[in-house]
C-alpha cells in the first residue's frame, strides 16, 4: 500500500500580487477536494483529479472554465485533457465552449468513445450527447478576462509584445497517486489571451500538458503552450524519470531544457509512482498545493513551502 498524494498547480506566471490570495485559497481547496476522494477506500484516483480540477474551473481566479481568458474575438476556447496510468487511457478535448467542466468533458471522451481527443464543433455536439449542462459563454467570461483582453488589444500587460511570453492567469492541472499505486493527471485551461480563434495550446495534448504512466509517475504543465508543446514537455519529464531521475530533478532539468531550446517560461508538477513530489516553474509564480499524510503543503513563489493539516 502506498500513502495517496494529490498534487495541483494554478498555473504559471507573472501573477500579480492581489491574485496570490484568491490562487492560494483556490489550490488548497481543490488539493482537500481530491485528497478526500483518495482517503476514502473506495476513492478513484481519477475521480479525485477531476474533482479537484472542477473545483478550480469553478473558481474565477483561475484560467479554466469560469474566468477563461478570451481569443482575439472575445469568445471563450477551452481545452482539457485527463490520463490514467493503470493502461495509458487518455481523453481530451479542444476548442470548447458553453461548458462549466471541459474536464469532464475529457473524461467522458476516454471512457465512453475509442477516441482521445475531440475538437471544435464536434467535442460541443459530444458533450451536449452525453447530457453535460449547456452554459451560455456570458456566464463563464469574467470582467478580468475582458479587461485582459482590452489590455491585449491596446498593448497594456506583459502578453501584449509578445503572445503568451508570460500568462497572468492560471491554467489548472492534478496529479495523483492511490493506495494501490494508481496514477492519474488532469489539466485545463482557456489558454492564452489574445489567442487567434481555433488555436489549441499544449494543454489536451498528450505527453505535451500532461502525460501519466504507473510505471513511473504523473505530470501536469503550465505556462507558454507553443513552447511546451515542442519539447513535449510532461512526456519528457516521465522519460527523464525512467532513466533514473526524482520528479524533481526531472522537472528542474526539462524546464531549463526546454527554456534553452525555445526562451518559453513554463512551470509543472510532478509525481512519482513512490509519491515522490516535484515541483518548478522559470516564470515569476506558480500556486501549487500537496495533500499528504494528513497534511496540506502550498507555495506560489519560488521555494516557498507552507504547511498545515488538513
Ligand atoms: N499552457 C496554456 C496554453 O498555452 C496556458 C497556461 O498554462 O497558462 O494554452
Amino acid at each position: 500500500m502506498i500513502e495517496p498524494v494529490i498534487l495541483v498547480h494554478g498555473g504559471a506566471g507573472d501573477i500579480p500580487e492581489w491574485r496570490v490570495p484568491l490562487k492560494m485559497h483556490g489550490v488548497r481547496k481543490a488539493v482537500k477536494a481530491g485528497y478526500e476522494i483518495l482517503s476514502n477506500t473506495e476513492g478513484c484516483v481519477l475521480d479525485a483529479v477531476e474533482a479537484a480540477i472542477k473545483v478550480m474551473e469553478d473558481d474565477e481566479a483561475f484560467n479554466a472554465g469560469k474566468g477563461s481568458v478570451l481569443t482575439i474575438k472575445g469568445t471563450i476556447e477551452m481545452d482539457a485533457i485527463i490520463m490514467e496510468g493503470e493502461n495509458l487511457k487518455t481523453g481530451a478535448v479542444a476548442g470548447l465552449s458553453n461548458v462549466a467542466h471541459p474536464v469532464t468533458v475529457a473524461r467522458l471522451v476516454m471512457d465512453t468513445t475509442p477516441h482521445i481527443f475531440l475538437a471544435g464543433p464536434g467535442a460541443n455536439d459530444f458533450a451536449m450527447e452525453k447530457g453535460v449542462p449547456f452554459v451560455p459563454d456570458d456566464e463563464l467570461i469574467t470582467d478580468f478576462a475582458r479587461q485582459a483582453l482590452e489590455d491585449f488589444i491596446h498593448g497594456k500587460g506583459e502578453a501584449t509584445s509578445e503572445l503568451g511570453k508570460e500568462s497572468k492567469y492560471g491554467t489548472v492541472g492534478a496529479v495523483a497517486i492511490d493506495r494501490y499505486g494508481h496514477m492519474a493527471c488532469a489539466t485545463s485551461t482557456g489558454g492564452m489571451t489574445g489567442k487567434l480563434p481555433g488555436r489549441v495550446g499544449d494543454t489536451p495534448l498528450v505527453g505535451a500538458g500532461g502525460y501519466c504512466d504507473d510505471a513511473s509517475g504523473a505530470c501536469s504543465a503550465t505556462g507558454h503552450g507553443e513552447s511546451i508543446a515542442r519539447v513535449c514537455l510532461c512526456h519528457h519529464i516521465i522519460g527523464l524519470m525512467q532513466s533514473g531521475l526524482g520528479p524533481k530533478q526531472a522537472t528542474e532539468l526539462a524546464l531549463t531544457n526546454m527554456h534553452e531550446r525555445t526562451g518559453g517560461t513554463a512551470g509543472a508538477i510532478t509525481l512519482s509512482n513512490k509519491g515522490q513530489v516535484g515541483i518548478h516553474f522559470n516564470s515569476k509564480r506558480m500556486a501549487w498545493a500537496y495533500a499528504q499524510n494528513g497534511e496540506i503543503h502550498s507555495g506560489i513563489n519560488p521555494d516557498e513551502d507552507e504547511i498545515e493539516s488538513i
